[in-house]
């Protein structure tokens, strides 16, 4: 299908895609890699009098680390962070979703600030935010503000960012030694979104389970951090009933919708089935780094 008739504007600074923004507010559209924005456009799911075209503001590329975090630039494409170095390096779980969003054409396109904003409950980013805690730097006509993952995703395609606020980066924690991580998803096919992802992270000291993240997507309207389970492996070492039982408090800890992918209980059985293997992958993988 053809576009709808659209205004267009391409800034070149931050400052001038935030003062466009703030004119038009709820009537502008942010374009970045254009992969889930131009199919919603051709579909009218959208209907944006303006785009803003966010492809040539160079200061929103790139991949640092400082401090212990290592902060993306919204507009970094999903194939670059998948093949930086200090993200494999630093935060491993991310490396290790990258990879399975669709297919290279996919991510040659698409952005990691998009893929976070645009907030699609069963995608990979989203969990991995989740899971890690990331932080979202976004900038308004009043400034920058800071807003955690918990309070990041607030619904179906749902962010709390305002609609005159750009995203301009997201940090992620870097992995401590002796974490170990694992993306485990189950999808209908090579590529497409999972029908229930888990985003896992564990950190080993003296042969114990010190820090537990999972972070389910696919099962609710925005990614799930599965507490029950992570508060059940603090303090214990692995075993298979331990992870048994944590995948049991999992699955009874959510509510997934059912759909023609797949029933609610399907999903809960995938669910359970997920944080089995995502915590053995996780807990071999921190064996490794310890
Ligand atoms: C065939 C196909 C398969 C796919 N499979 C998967 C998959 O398996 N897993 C997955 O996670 N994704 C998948 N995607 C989506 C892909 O990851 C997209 O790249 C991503 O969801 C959106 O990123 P984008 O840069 O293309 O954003 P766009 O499409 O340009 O924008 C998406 C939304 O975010 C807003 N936005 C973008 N950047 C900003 C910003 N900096 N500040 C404020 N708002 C912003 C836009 O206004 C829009 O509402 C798939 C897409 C296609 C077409």
């Amino acid at each position: 299908m053809k576009l709808p008739h659209v205004e267009y504007e391409a800034p070149r600074a931050v400052s001038e895609a935030v003062a466009l923004l703030a004119e038009h507010q709820d009537e502008a559209s942010v374009l970045a890699g254009g992969q889930s924005l131009i199919p919603l456009l051709a579909l009218r799911l959208a209907q944006p009098a303006l785009l803003i075209d966010i492809n040539g503001i160079a200061e929103l590329s790139g991949v640092s680390a400082t401090d212990g975090w290592v902060a993306i630039g919204a507009m970094t494409r999903e194939y670059l962070a998948e093949e930086s170095g200090t993200i494999a390096d630093a935060v491993p779980l991310l490396a290790a979703a990258l990879p399975l969003i669709g297919h290279e054409a996919i991510r040659s396109r698409g952005t990691v600030g998009g893929s976070l904003a645009h907030a699609d409950p069963a995608a990979e980013l989203p969990a991995v935010a989740r899971a890690l805690d990331a932080e979202f730097v976004v900038r308004g006509p009043s400034g920058e503000r800071v807003v955690p993952a918990s309070e990041w995703f607030e619904g179906y395609l749902t962010t709390s960012r305002q609609p005159d606020e750009l995203l301009t980066e997201v940090r992620f924690p870097a992995a401590g030694p002796g974490t170990g991580v694992s993306f485990q998803e189950v999808a209908r096919r090579h590529g497409d979104f999972a029908m229930v992802g888990l985003a896992t992270s564990v950190t080993l000291s003296e042969g114990a389970i010190s820090d537990a993240r999972l972070a389910l997507a696919g099962v609710s309207d925005v990614p799930v951090r599965v507490a029950a389970a992570e508060d059940l492996l603090v303090g214990e070492r692995s075993s298979a009933e331990l992870f048994d039982e944590a995948a049991r408090r999992a699955a009874d800890g959510i509510d997934p919708p059912s759909d023609l992918h797949g029933s609610s209980d399907y999903r809960k059985k995938v669910a359970a089935a997920l944080v089995r293997r995502g915590l053995r992958e996780a807990v071999d993988n921190a064996q490794e780094r310890q």
